[in-house]
């Protein structure tokens, strides 16, 4: 069979100090994200979930409840992949083009959306993720999902998405999860992934009005 593997860091362990240190990311992908993979390999082995791919096993296992082990580990990899892609070193700033737009449109400045969503992912009780994520009318929804879940399965495109367990920040911020996020999204964020995904998915903000699609 063909296995999951780990995904690559796209950037050096180095690369995204001095918000996630090299010790974090020795931690965090090299450990806790390998387990995932390791995991959902021996689960799904001889499944029907066997030579699906990851997203598919995610929507799939998502309504079996005799699958929750192999929702819980496909899930973490389908958001630590995606939490990978988030970030990027010399990040943060601001998005430009159509989702820069959207943003206005929807959260009337790119600082009261930063506000939401550090004060989402500051409340979110436990372990999770908070995410930005575009409907399919193009509208931007901010959340926090427990665990293992995503907003994929509310029909959500996600854009960007940040780590809330306690081992993405742990190590760097104790138990600052407000400081972690509010510097994941002013140093490290990825827009030019996030702007990449909402113009593929969504339809365009013209002259401050937002074209519907159907
Ligand atoms: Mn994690």
């Amino acid at each position: 069979m063909e296995e999951f593997t780990l995904m690559p860091l796209p950037y050096d362990r180095s690369a995204l100090r001095p918000v996630i240190s090299a010790r974090t990311l020795e931690f965090h992908h090299g450990k806790h994200h390998k387990a995932y993979v390791d995991r959902l390999n021996k689960l799904v082995a001889g499944t029907p979930y066997e030579h699906l791919p990851l997203e598919a096993i995610v929507r799939k296992a998502a309504g079996d409840a005799a699958a929750k082990k192999i929702f819980n580990n496909a899930g973490q990899i389908w958001n630590h992949d995606f939490f990978w892609l988030s970030m990027k070193p010399g990040g943060g700033g601001q998005p430009g083009g159509a989702l820069m737009a959207r943003i206005m449109h929807d959260f009337t400045s790119f600082e009261l959306f930063g506000d939401l969503f550090v004060r989402t992912a500051v409340e979110h009780f436990g372990s999770g993720w908070a995410w930005l994520s575009a409907a399919a009318d193009g509208g931007l929804k901010v959340s926090a999902t427990p665990d293992a879940q995503s907003p994929l399965l509310d029909n959500l495109r996600p854009l960007l998405c940040c780590d809330l367990w306690e081992h993405a920040y742990y190590l760097d911020y104790q138990n600052d999860r407000e400081g972690f996020v509010h510097d994941f999204l002013g140093r490290l964020a990825n827009w030019t992934r996030a702007s990449e995904i909402f113009d593929k998915a969504a339809p365009a903000v013209t002259a401050g009005k937002v074209s519907r699609a159907g």
